[in-house]
């Protein structure tokens, strides 16, 4: 997939969304288009046949779930045109273009064939770490990336894997693309990534393998496809350990970390606080937050004497 223009493209699926009463976001860039949109079935549908009926698409991985009950989980649309879609800032010359190297494409039913038949393989996770705290694949050996920019810095923790079997994962499929990719260059020898990400393998395969929640960037913050009563909770409240999803940002916003807080240990719940109600990492972040805030209050005062 290539698009001459990022620009003009952008503002012809900003119109198209627009008209198709979507919400979401979506970037483009010149090697494709990432977007998450979420409207109602007819909508999403039409949108879907014009997508296909243009040849520079005819291979995008369409990931189809139900939003969330009010059909609100993003608060507004944006579509936007970038250098590129997931930065491994690399620089240009550097660059990994994934259409000239990146791992070879897993379908969900041949990882889950994997899985049954025992085979010898190492799965690297090429989410944040805070990703995966609600949820990864068992056995996920490389899970500490606190930003997908620091992978190439990072990867001489899994230099013991280069002659191995390796699968990257990620939550769509989309930053694989390029991190397979650098694993290719980097001398890695047999290099997969999981096609459709995450999501899709869920889908397919609800409760089996991947275990917990994936995390998701919009407002439902975690999702999982097998019923209720038989979804398993990873996650665990950092303040008292008990099996926890729910995310919260540190009330300190020159912190602003975002971590997983059960409802019994917020300091204010979740109410009218959008970000999932007042926490802080720890006693520290709470203390210099209200000196801060202090400090600027007792500036004001001053400042119109
Ligand atoms: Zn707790
Ligand atoms: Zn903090």
């Amino acid at each position: 997939m290539y698009i001459a223009d990022p620009k003009m493209e952008r503002d012809l699926q900003f119109e198209l969304a627009q008209r198709l009463g979507f919400k979401g976001r979506a970037i483009v860039a010149h090697e494709g288009i990432n977007c998450t949109f979420e409207g109602t079935k007819e909508a999403c549908e039409e949108y879907m046949a014009i997508m296909k009926a243009d040849p520079r698409y005819a291979d995008i991985h369409w990931k189809i779930s139900d939003g969330s009950a009010d059909g609100t989980s993003f608060p507004r649309l944006s579509v936007k045109a970038r250098p590129e879609i997931v930065s491994l800032h690399l620089g240009e010359e550097d660059d990994i273009d994934p259409n000239q190297t990146t791992g070879v494409h897993l379908k969900p039913e041949d990882l889950h064939k994997w899985y049954e038949e025992g085979r010898e393989f190492h799965i690297v996770d090429m989410r944040n770490d805070y990703e995966l705290k609600v949820g990864k694949f068992e056995g996920t050996v490389f899970p500490d990336l606190n930003n997908f920019r620091d992978l190439k810095e990072n990867l001489n923790k899994i230099e013991d894997l280069k002659d191995k079997t390796v699968l990257t994962v990620c939550t769509g499929g989309v930053r694989c693309e390029k991190a397979s990719g650098l694993l290719v260059r980097e001398g890695f020898k047999d290099v997969y990534q999981l096609d459709g990400g995450i999501v899709s393998y869920m889908a397919k395969y609800p409760g089996q393998d991947f275990k917990g929640s994936l995390y998701v960037f919009d407002k439902r913050k975690v999702m999982h496809f097998e019923d209720k009563d038989k979804h398993e909770i990873i996650g665990r409240c950092e303040k008292c350990d008990t099996p926890s999803e729910h995310y919260v940002n540190c009330a300190n916003l020159l912190c602003h970390r975002h971590f997983i807080c059960c409802a019994d240990c917020l300091e204010e719940p979740e109410g009218n606080h959008p970000s999932g109600g007042v926490a802080y990492c720890n006693w520290k972040c709470d203390l210099k937050w209200k000196l801060y805030t202090a400090k600027k209050n007792l500036l004001k005062k001053f400042a119109y004497k």
